[in-house]
């Protein structure tokens, strides 16, 4: 059975975990369990320079250390992450491939000098995390700015859409994993 595997990656917010489980189960219709396993140290990754960690290497070293594990694979780590090209990213994944990795560090509202708010961090991380399984699971940007393909440069834009796929995105989804009917 198709399963989705969620991984804590140092530095974490372990807290925010646990309720991804629910909706990600209902969107992808898979099952969906945090790891037992012990967290990935996130420090191999991290750049001192920039005080980012690589999410590139961060896929890597998820690849590897769930080798035998069949399904999908999210990291969620706190740790402000980066690509090369890129200032940040809030997330990344392998198109079509096995891992995503998404982050919580520029999700936070105490980030923009605001005050915590932990239902819009949790449902942003939310929003983020299904996008980047999305690409997982062969799903590419979409230009409806509320389907959760849309691609976030920044949190307004995560904060307009939804967390939900459109019509268009969820029969792509369904077509090419026959036999999951999703909701
Ligand atoms: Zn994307
Ligand atoms: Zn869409």
């Amino acid at each position: 059975m198709s399963s989705i595997l969620i991984v804590e990656i140092t530095p974490a917010d372990r807290s925010l975990l646990a309720p991804l489980v629910q909706p990600l189960r209902k969107t992808f219709s898979q099952s969906v369990e945090v790891t037992q396993a012990q967290p990935l140290d996130g420090s191999f990754a991290l750049n001192v320079s920039r005080n980012q960690y690589g999410s590139t290497p961060i896929l890597s070293a998820l690849l590897e250390k769930f080798e035998d594990f069949e399904g999908r694979i999210l990291g969620v780590t706190s740790g402000d992450l980066f690509v090369p090209v890129l200032t940040y990213v809030f997330g990344e994944a392998q198109l079509n491939g096995k891992a995503a990795v998404v982050s919580s560090h520029r999700l936070r509202d105490e980030f923009y000098g605001l005050q915590p708010n932990k239902q819009l961090l949790q449902l942003r991380l939310l929003k983020e995390s299904i996008h980047e399984l999305g690409h997982t699971f062969g799903l590419l940007h979409c230009k409806d700015y509320l389907c959760v393909m849309h691609s976030s440069t920044g949190v307004e834009e995560i904060d307009v859409k939804t967390e939900k796929l459109c019509a268009d995105c969820k029969e792509k989804l369904f077509s090419k994993y026959p036999g999951r009917m999703g909701n």
